[in-house]
């Protein structure tokens, strides 16, 4: 399809936006009108207003009984009036437990379609982008299993890459060919990539990945293998580690042969002490960065733009395990001015306003109003109705008649490094669980935040802790064999996302307590007060991220200790490593 006819389409999508919506939320009822789900409500009616009186508000844990079903193996019409082919696992949870999503084929026709008009925007916006020219992506097959009927259960990015939507997708937009992204084995994966889009280097245009945090994990990455990656280059031989088969052909044909030159170049840059630029420097004509730096990813805007020499960092769309929502039409804005322009024809959406008093306020898309506050509401195709996001939006204006909205936050989360959302709920359980081991050696916990370290890769969770003995005026004396321990027992309750990316070496590192001297918290509070805080109503925040508040509690600290061990996940957390799997249904296929 070509640049204008995408772009015509978002110009059509975006005027009707009303009237597509409607239709669309039709024939969702319609088809699904006689799910057991919605009969309980609608009772096989599909009136829109019957629709808005009658199906409530839900969470996740009010429906996960019915897609639990679906994915034990009963009929997708428990949920759904079309087939459930697809499950997929999203970066939340609820109550400790994963969620996972029914999809079928148009989930991955809606990643295409957006695929494509986020390459139509960009290619619309940025001037010199050689024809023909790779994109660098870090995409690969993640972790597969299959529910006991065999339907693939995987991410969003692992189902679509086997999807008969990626076959369409052209590939060869990729420095990588597609036997590196369907390596199960990231390791092996990544090391290819990064050979595959050294070696292209002059036909490089851009840089491709969902998410910054990935992209800061690769640069990682390079900094350790750069030598070996220059030495394969210089001998025109991929490292014997590298033992996937199909990563080992395809990318030893794209090697094709010692180039001694291209090594040294590489070297050079690579050796250089400042890694300023590096991005700019290995790939001379790369015009940006596309990746999501919105929401918890915006962490990570100062170390990019260190090491891309100010590249625009451009984030293309909003999507989610649940459904795509939209993207962003003026890609080259500054990072936080980055609004998405919802499309009327994903889903249909719904908005409450946050903090109404009046609970049964729900908005339809068009009828959002400038300025304000909303929690998005998703009805899929899929067999979620009326389904609470919990992303806090801000609309910012209109494109035609579809709003626009600026991502503020998802809601309740307090750290996140990688996708994980720690929230308010996990850090208070995993501090009461700390709390036993503190208590069982005499102290007492009496001050805590904590914040999300992003400044060294991996990143990793700090809690500050204020301590005291149970004795009064007694003096602490830190055991490192407790605070050890309480290191761990913090982490091995949190989710099972968190322990899951911190399994993975290069992802989360060690949490982090840090023991502050007594009285810090009460220095905090007097700098929240003189900042205008109301004394009466202070209260310690969970989390902080100012550097003034840092600085207060990093001049205040008194000792350091870390968790020593990765934290096992336990079987019904759902820990199910099929990679293998995915490497035998690839091949099967
Ligand atoms: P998942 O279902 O694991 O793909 O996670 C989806 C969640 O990621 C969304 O509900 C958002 O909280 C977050 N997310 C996705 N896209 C963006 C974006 N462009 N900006 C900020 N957060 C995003």
């Amino acid at each position: 399809m070509s640049l204008s006819s995408k772009l015509n389409e978002l110009e059509e999508l975006t005027s009707n936006a009303k009237q597509i919506q409607d239709n669309l939320l039709e024939e969702i009822l319609k088809v699904n009108a006689n799910t057991e789900y919605l009969r309980r409500f609608l009772h096989g009616s599909s009136d829109k207003e019957l629709f808005q009186k009658k199906v409530p508000v839900v969470s996740y844990e009010d429906v996960r009984p019915y897609i639990e079903r679906v994915a034990n193996g009963e009929p997708s019409d428990v949920i759904s009036g079309e087939p459930i082919t697809n499950f997929l696992i999203s970066s939340g949870t609820t109550g400790g437990k994963q969620k996972i999503f029914p999809v079928n084929d148009r989930y991955f026709e809606n990643f295409a379609f957006i695929y494509a008009l986020r390459s139509s925007i960009v290619s619309k916006h940025i001037d010199g982008v050689k024809e023909g020219g790779k994109s660098i992506t870090f995409l690969n097959m993640g972790l597969l299993s299959a529910t006991p009927f065999g339907l693939p259960i995987a991410s969003a990015v692992t189902n679509f890459l086997m999807s008969d939507s990626f076959k369409k997708w052209s590939s060869k937009r990729y420095a990588s060919p597609d036997e590196v992204m369907f390596c199960a084995d990231s390791k092996q994966s990544m090391y290819c990539h990064l050979l595959c889009a050294l070696v292209r280097r002059e036909e490089v245009v851009s840089v491709s990945v969902p998410f910054a945090s990935a992209l800061v994990q690769a640069i990682k990455f390079l900094e350790t293998h750069w030598k070996e990656l220059c030495n394969n280059i210089r001998s025109g031989h991929v490292s014997e580690w590298i033992t996937d088969l199909g990563c080992r052909e395809s990318v030893s044909a794209i090697l094709g042969g010692s180039n001694q030159e291209l090594a040294d170049l590489i070297e050079h840059e690579c050796s250089q002490k400042s890694w300023e630029g590096i991005i700019t420097r290995l790939w001379p004509n790369v015009k940006s960065i596309q990746c999501i730096v919105t929401g918890q990813m915006s962490q990570y805007i100062p170390t990019l733009e260190f090491y891309s020499n100010k590249l625009p960092l451009i984030s293309l769309s909003y999507s989610s395990s649940e459904t795509f929502f939209g993207v962003n039409v003026n890609p080259l804005c500054k990072p936080q001015d980055v609004s998405y322009t919802f499309l009327p024809n994903l889903s249909y959406f719904e908005f409450q306003p946050v903090d109404s008093r009046n609970n049964d306020e729900i908005l339809d898309l068009v009828n959002v109003k400038l300025g304000c506050f909303y929690e998005v509401l998703v009805t899929n195709r899929f067999g979620l109705y009326r389904y609470r996001m919990g992303d806090i939006l801000q609309v910012t204006g209109f494109y035609n008649a579809a709003p626009q909205f600026r991502f503020v936050s998802r809601k309740n989360i307090v750290l996140s490094i990688q996708m994980e959302a720690t929230t308010e709920e996990d850090v208070v359980m995993a501090l009461n669980h700390a709390r036993l081991v503190l208590e069982s050696s005499g102290l007492v916990l009496m001050g805590f935040t904590c914040y999300s370290n992003v400044s060294s890769v991996p990143g990793h969770y700090v809690l500050y802790w204020e301590l005291k003995t149970k004795t009064p005026n007694g003096i602490v004396k830190l055991d490192n064999k407790v605070m050890v321990e309480c290191c761990r027992v913090v982490e091995e309750s949190f989710n099972v996302i968190y322990k899951k990316f911190r399994s993975k070496s290069d992802s989360i590192g060690a949490l982090e307590i840090r023991v502050v001297q007594q009285g810090t918290f009460d220095s905090l509070m007097e700098y929240f007060v003189s900042n205008g805080a109301s004394p009466s109503q202070y209260k310690t925040p969970l989390s902080v991220n100012s550097p003034e508040v840092l600085a207060i509690l990093e001049e205040k600290c008194v000792a350091r200790f870390f968790s020593d061990k990765i934290p096992p996940i336990l079987v019904d957390e759902g820990n199910n490593d099929g990679s293998q799997d995915a490497a035998n249904r690839r091949k099967s296929n």
